[in-house]
């Protein structure tokens, strides 16, 4: 089969523009979140299962999966979080193995936020993982969505420090400075993986 490179990144580190730059040079990416917010609308099986955990508002009148009311529930409650991720992520793993199969390149990434979190790096060939200081990333993300300092400093708080994701990984890119720099760091890390 195909190698498998997990690329991940803590909220505003710049994944997701490593990942389009990584397409722009001619391998797949899977994005586990996006596949995951499908997911959760095209499943059945899945979808009544939420509800049973999250209750009936987990969907909204037009049946689709209301991420606010879901977010609201799960954010301060650590087993809740834990019961909703053990629904989701089976679902997203049977997706990504099929996606998989059908990939022709011998190299192929896998965008997730939880890489590391969810130990899905030991069933990659590498780990990429795109960081960059607190400050940045929080001036990024209040750039990109209406949030405030606090805000996105909460969700950093929650996640993985950076300094055990930098011990895990197998590859790091350094996204403090601009967009060229991240593309021309992205493009040598595929050369000296290929
Ligand atoms: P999230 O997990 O929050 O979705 P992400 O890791 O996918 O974040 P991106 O969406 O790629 O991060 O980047 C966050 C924001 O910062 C985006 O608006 C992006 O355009 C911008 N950005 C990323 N890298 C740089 C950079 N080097 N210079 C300026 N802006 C950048």
């Amino acid at each position: 089969g195909p190698k498998i490179i997990g690329l991940t990144g803590g909220i505003g580190s710049g994944k997701t523009t490593v990942a389009k730059c990584i397409e722009n040079c001619g391998f797949p990416v899977y994005y586990s979140d996006e596949r995951a917010k499908t997911i959760v609308n095209d499943d059945e099986a899945l979808k009544s299962r939420i509800k049973d955990l999250l209750g009936s508002d987990s969907y909204d009148e037009n049946e689709l999966y209301n991420r606010k009311y879901v977010g609201q529930k799960v954010f301060n409650d650590e087993e809740l979080l834990l019961q909703l991720n053990s629904i989701i992520h089976p679902a997203v793993r049977v997706d990504f193995e099929k996606w998989v199969s059908q990939q022709t390149k011998y190299l192929i990434f896998k965008e997730t936020a939880l890489l590391f979190e969810l130990k899905l790096h030991k069933e990659c060939y590498k780990s990429l993982l795109v960081t960059a200081e607190d400050n940045i990333r929080i001036k990024r993300v209040m750039d990109r969505d209406a949030k405030t300092y606090r805000e996105v400093q909460s969700v950093i708080e929650k996640q993985m420090p950076e300094k055990d994701k930098i011990k895990l990984a197998d590859y790091i890119i350094y996204n403090n400075t601009n967009i060229d720099d991240l593309r021309e760091q992205t493009e040598r890390i595929i050369f000296e993986i290929e």
